[in-house]
C-alpha cells in the first residue's frame, strides 16, 4: 500500500464495508426509484413477486409432499433462488450479475418447456449418464430439440447469446455495468434505470417461463397449477418489452389453453 492510495482509497476490510455501502445506497435509491418507473416495469416487479411466492411454496412442499422425485421441485427451487438473488444484484446496481443468473433461469426455462411438450424427454434426462446429458441437454441441444418438436423456444439463441456476452462469457468491447444511454461504464453500486427495467424483465420472463411448464408438470393439485400459469401468464402480458410480451404470451396462452 502507497501513502496515496491510502489516504484516499481504504483497502482491505475497509474497502469491503466502503463497497458495501454503496451496494446500500444504490439499493435504496433502487426501492425509492420503483414508484418512478413506467407502470408495465411496476407491475412486472409486483408480478414477480407474486409469481416467486406461489414458486416457492410449490418448490418447498409447503402444499404438501408427494413422497416422489423431486426433480420439477429441484429445478424450480433453483429458480427461485436464483432470482430471489438477482433481485438483490438489481438493488445493487450489478445488472450484468443479475443477468447472469437470468441466463441460468433461461436455459431452466428452456428445459422445462421441453419436457413439456416433450415428456418422454424428462425420464431421459433424468436417466442419462452425467456426460450424456450434459451433451444432448446443452442450451443449444435444448434449443434444437424445441425447435424439432415444431415449437417456439422460449429463449432464442439471440436472446440467450446476448445474455452470454453481456453477463457470462468474457467478449470485447463489452464495457461492464454499462446499462445508459451513453454507454458509460461503472462497476456496480450505482443506480441506473436502463438497467433496473432491463434485468427486471428479462428475469420475469425468465422465471415464468420456468412456472407455465413447471406448474403443470409437477404433482400439485389442477387448481394450484392454474393459479400458477395464470400467475406467469399475468407476468408475461405485462412486461415492459414488447417483443418478449408477444413470445411469452404465445407461449402461455398455448399452456393455458392445454391446461383447461
Ligand atoms: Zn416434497
Amino acid at each position: 500500500m502507497n501513502e496515496d492510495s491510502s489516504r484516499n482509497t481504504p483497502e482491505g476490510a475497509a474497502f469491503l464495508d466502503l463497497s458495501a455501502r454503496h451496494q446500500d445506497t444504490c439499493a435504496a435509491k433502487s426501492r425509492e426509484q420503483l414508484q418512478h418507473l413506467p407502470q408495465s416495469a411496476q407491475r412486472t416487479y409486483e408480478n414477480l413477486g407474486t409469481l416467486l411466492s406461489l414458486l416457492d411454496r410449490m418448490a418447498s412442499c409447503y402444499w404438501g409432499c408427494h413422497g416422489k422425485e423431486h426433480v420439477i421441485e429441484d429445478l424450480v427451487g433453483r429458480a427461485v433462488g436464483s432470482s430471489r438473488a438477482a433481485l438483490r444484484l438489481i438493488d445493487f446496481g450489478h445488472y450484468d450479475q443479475a443477468l447472469a443468473l437470468a441466463r441460468g433461469i433461461a436455459e431452466i426455462g428452456n428445459l422445462m418447456w421441453l419436457f413439456y411438450i416433450k415428456p418422454d424427454e424428462l425420464r431421459d434426462w433424468i436417466d442419462l449418464p452425467e456426460k450424456d446429458r450434459r451433451s444432448r441437454y446443452s442450451p443449444f441441444g435444448v434449443r434444437k430439440a424445441i425447435e424439432a418438436a415444431g415449437s417456439i423456444v422460449p429463449h432464442d439463441q439471440t436472446d440467450y447469446a446476448w445474455l452470454c456476452m453481456i453477463a457470462v462469457h468474457p467478449a470485447p468491447n463489452v464495457r461492464p455495468q454499462a446499462h445508459n444511454h451513453h454507454g458509460i461504464p461503472t462497476l456496480g453500486g450505482v443506480y441506473q434505470e436502463d438497467g433496473q427495467i432491463e434485468c427486471l424483465t428479462r428475469l420475469a420472463w425468465g422465471l415464468a417461463s420456468v412456472a407455465g411448464p413447471a406448474a403443470k408438470l409437477a404433482l400439485i393439485e389442477r387448481p394450484r397449477a392454474e393459479v400458477i400459469v395464470e400467475a406467469s401468464i399475468r407476468v408475461a402480458e405485462e412486461l415492459p418489452d414488447s417483443e418478449n410480451e408477444n413470445k411469452v404470451s404465445q407461449s402461455s396462452d398455448d399452456i393455458l389453453k392445454k391446461s383447461k
